[in-house]
């Protein structure tokens, strides 16, 4: 197989050698239960996790570096991904969070079209947003929910941060495709069954990017719903960067924020700043990971 799982397009084969995402075969880092997702995603009960390692982005400020840079966790097959699928549902679960999986998307489609008609909660497809649009289409049906991010409105600031060439190009034919696919946000009880959220994280010193990815987003649908992230914080690599060395402000956020309403947007979620925290950074330790693995 050579690898177009993503718009990287390596077209290495996998099973003999990594690509850009430095993973080679199906390989997770976690699966557990999240609490602080949007409240229409994590519910009362949580999100049940299943984070895959390896990154087809090389974001400086990486939140999760422990599990993007490697392709640190363990390896499964398809079938034990399936089966770890239901063991989210069977543990009560709000739905199936698949984070970080577009270099996977192959393995997630061959799971999901053999236990999807077991899954009674929703699925949720939680990326980047630096996605093909020809490997969505293999989801189509089978993922429930998309969490895509809009990281930047800028190529060029996406290479200086992330390393990845028309990021914006391809996020929002990425986002347009997700829309397609399931165009209405469906909710149940407050939980959201079917639909689109966009994420963006606001960067210290970088308000003008979030302006500009909220001006593309009011233009493109001023009814989608858009999750602003405050949660950011400096990891030990860019502690001394000009710019992303802090967290941001509470005026920051507020300018932010603010500008969400004045441009028209009016679906969407707000963070607390207190969420900018390294104690949010999940647990990585695989113990209890290959516990999990062997329950199932
Ligand atoms: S998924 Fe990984 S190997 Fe495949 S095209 Fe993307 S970066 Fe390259």
């Amino acid at each position: 197989m050579q690898c177009t799982f993503c718009p990287r397009n390596c077209k290495v084969n996998r099973t003999e050698q990594a690509g850009f995402c430095r993973v080679k075969g199906l390989t997770i880092a976690r699966v557990g239960i999240h609490e602080w997702e949007e409240p229409c995603i994590s519910g009362t009960r949580g999100s049940g996790t299943i984070f895959f390692s390896g990154c087809n982005l090389r974001c400086i400020f990486c939140q999760n570096d422990t599990i993007s840079r490697s392709a640190y966790g363990c390896e499964i097959s398809v079938d034990t991904l399936g089966k770890l699928m239901l063991y989210q549902q069977s543990v009560g679960a709000e739905n199936i969070n698949l984070v970080s999986p577009t270099q996977f998307t192959g393995q997630i489609a061959e799971a999901l079209a053999k236990y999807k008609p077991q899954i009674k909660i929703p699925v949720v497809y939680n990326s980047n947003g630096y996605e093909s649009v020809e490997q969505l289409r293999r989801l189509e049906g089978l993922v429930d929910v998309y969490l895509p991010d809009l990281k930047y409105a800028d190529n060029s600031l996406a290479v200086e941060y992330s390393s990845v060439p028309n990021y914006f190009d391809m996020a929002t034919a990425a986002i347009a495709e997700m829309k397609r696919q399931r165009p209405k946000n469906v909710f149940v009880n407050g939980m959201l069954r079917r639909g689109v959220i966009v994420r963006h994280l606001v960067l210290p010193g970088n308000l003008d990017n979030s302006k500009r990815v909220l001006d593309y987003l009011a233009s493109y649908d001023r009814n989608i719903y858009v999750s602003l992230m405050a949660q950011y914080f400096p990891t030990a690599d860019v502690k001394s960067h000009p710019l992303l060395g802090r967290t941001i402000t509470q005026d920051e956020y507020d300018e932010i924020s603010a500008y969400f309403k004045q441009c028209g947007l009016h679906n969407g979620y707000f963070q607390e700043l207190s969420s900018n925290s390294e104690e949010y950074v999940p647990d990585w330790s695989l113990e209890r990971l290959d516990e999990i693995i062997k329950k199932v």
